[in-house]
């Protein structure tokens, strides 16, 4: 396990807090209005891929609204150059929806009511062994914050259970301690996604008012335990309709740098989770949702500040906008996901934790890929590769 101890420099609750990204950031709001289209022509210019708040606040800004075309080629050229013409495709499965936090946005907050559901470590690899049946290397072991009953031990042997099937198995549950992601390491998981939802301090209390979850800073500094255990990928990302998209774009790309600044072994991705309806949870609830335009615009904003880091890309969307971002700097795609615990086995009439929005079966998902120039990747590393 690699020590954070070594490293000397700011952490990333200080480096937020001096650059006012964990507010409102109203200064930040004033200056992206203030960006001309010299400022943005200015940042096209500089080498692509390269990261610097200047830059992503002229590309996330009004006036860059103009230039998408010219962002989008340029995020859909350097992707080819970094990653080929291929897109990794990942399942989730899902293993709980009990959940001991009451966050505003999620149907499975805990005041819901409705039967909740929990798979037994053999349930959950029957399901597993379906998204290998249809063809999936990756899996992403997804649950609610369940913590007396999906606990490490319980992740630790689901793991061991599926790394036979599986190339690349990575988790996206509460956040834990270093020792215990480092035992998950072990057990053959090897990347963890955790979006801090929002880097606003206010609206992350106003949307998470009970429960673990409610601690920001332990939220905040989970990544840099993630990467301290040695985890391969480490996913970053925020919820898309808590709070102004731009500003939230800033924070996610400083934490983002700072992660890759220090831990240089972990690659880091980000997500772009847009809001969607829920259990008891209605869209129209989210006034900073945003348009596919400005979706587009965050995607090839931050292609064009971080050359190598994965974009990804859930069944949250519509099949037609997923068409057109496959070739725009995205380079993970999910396909056929149920996002209830038992969804594969088609047993469960458990409630799902958002509406997924391209129904499309993985064969079908894979086949637009070719469609488009593209190949789909089932499988992209394996384990062996860095073993004697
Ligand atoms: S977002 Fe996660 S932690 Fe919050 S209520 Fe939903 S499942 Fe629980």
């Amino acid at each position: 396990m690699l020590s954070t101890e070594k490293y000397t420099g700011r952490d990333i609750k200080t480096i937020l807090a001096e650059r006012g990204l964990d507010g409102d950031g109203e200064l930040w709001q004033k200056r992206l209005e203030k960006i001309s289209t010299g400022d943005v022509e200015k940042a096209l210019s500089e080498p692509a891929g390269t990261y610097g708040v200047e830059k992503l606040l002229a590309l996330v800004s009004p006036a860059a609204e103009n230039y998408l075309e010219e962002m989008a080629q340029l995020s859909h050229q350097l992707t080819i150059q970094r990653f080929g013409r291929t897109i990794r495709l990942y399942a989730p499965l899902y293993l709980s929806n009990y959940c001991t936090n009451s966050c505003r946005y999620c149907g499975f907050n805990r005041e819901n009511k409705f039967e909740r559901t929990r798979l037994t470590i053999q349930q959950a690899v029957r399901e597993g062994d379906i998204i290998a049946f249809e063809g999936f290397r990756d899996i992403l072991l997804v649950s609610s914050e369940d913590k007396k009953f999906v606990t490490i031990d319980y992740l630790a042997e689901l793991a061991r259970n599926l790394r036979d099937k599986f190339s690349f198995i990575s988790i996206e549950v509460y956040p834990i301690r270093s020792a215990e992601y480092a035992k998950l390491f072990e057990a053959g998981i090897e990347g963890v996604t955790l979006y801090q939802e929002t880097y606003n301090r206010q609206a992350y209390a106003y949307y998470h008012p009970s429960g673990p979850k409610s601690s920001y800073e332990n939220r905040l500094d989970a990544p840099d335990r993630i990467a301290a255990a040695g985890m391969r990928e480490i996913g970053l990302g925020v919820l898309l309709g808590l709070t102004d998209w731009r500003v939230e774009t800033l924070a996610l790309a400083e934490h983002a740098h700072y992660l890759i600044k220090r831990y240089w072994q972990s690659h880091v991705s980000f997500s772009f989770p847009r809001l969607r309806p829920a259990y008891e949870v209605a869209g129209s609830q989210f006034e900073h949702l945003l348009s596919d335009k400005n979706l587009v615009q965050m995607i090839t904003a931050l292609r064009l500040c971080f050359a190598d880091a994965g974009l990804v890309l859930s069944t949250r969307e519509r099949a037609q906008l997923r068409d057109h971002l496959v070739n725009l700097g995205i380079t993970k795609l999910s396909a056929g996901s149920k996002t209830n615990p038992g969804g594969y086995s088609g047993h469960s009439g458990a409630i799902e934790q958002f509406e997924v929005d391209d129904n499309r079966s993985p064969a079908q998902v894979a086949t637009m890929i070719k469609e488009a120039g593209l190949e789909p990747v089932w499988k992209d590393w394996d384990i062996t590769f860095v073993k004697d």
